[in-house]
């Protein structure tokens, strides 16, 4: 069976990433692979066709945007792995945006968390759900316990 070689991580910046992240880490270990991380930032207050944005938005969502990029950063700088582990800030939905660039950069295994859920949240669904439906390659859904 081939390794994998192209791992990309969906981080959330919830105190529990690291349970994702660590996992990943491993993983790649095992496979020699190399290593990316995803953040989405969903911002949906912004209807160009019907002229809703305020500059207010514009403002926030370069902040949320230019925030996200710092943290990710930080994730990447915090992970025991040698060589580059590229970074990707996506604005959108965030199932769409993973599955997305999975497909533009050869992504052969996505690895994100999965919560146990009752009540609302298991009527919503979840990202790992609603990625492993989209994506073009594995998806390794690591349950994540709340710390
Ligand atoms: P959730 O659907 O909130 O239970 O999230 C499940 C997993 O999806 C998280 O552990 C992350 O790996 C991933 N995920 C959720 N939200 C995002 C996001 N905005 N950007 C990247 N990955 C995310």
């Amino acid at each position: 069976m081939a390794e994998y070689q192209n791992i990309l991580i969906a981080v959330d910046f919830t105190p529990e990433h690291t349970q994702v992240t660590d996992r990943a880490v491993w993983l790649a270990k095992q496979s020699r692979a190399r290593l990316s991380l995803i953040h989405v930032v969903e911002f949906v207050h912004i209807d160009l066709a019907n002229e809703l944005v305020m500059p207010q938005d514009m403002e926030l969502q370069t902040r949320l945007l230019e925030t996200a990029t710092t943290r990710l950063q930080e994730v990447a700088e915090g992970l025991e792995v040698a060589g580059e582990v590229q970074q990707w800030v996506e604005l959108g939905t965030t199932k769409l945006e993973i599955t997305r660039v999975a497909e533009e950069q050869n992504v052969d295994l996505i690895v994100l968390g999965s919560h146990s859920r009752h009540g609302i949240g298991l009527l919503l669904g979840s990202t790992a759900n609603a990625v492993l439906h989209g994506a073009p390659c594995d998806v390794l859904a690591v349950r994540v316990k709340e710390n």
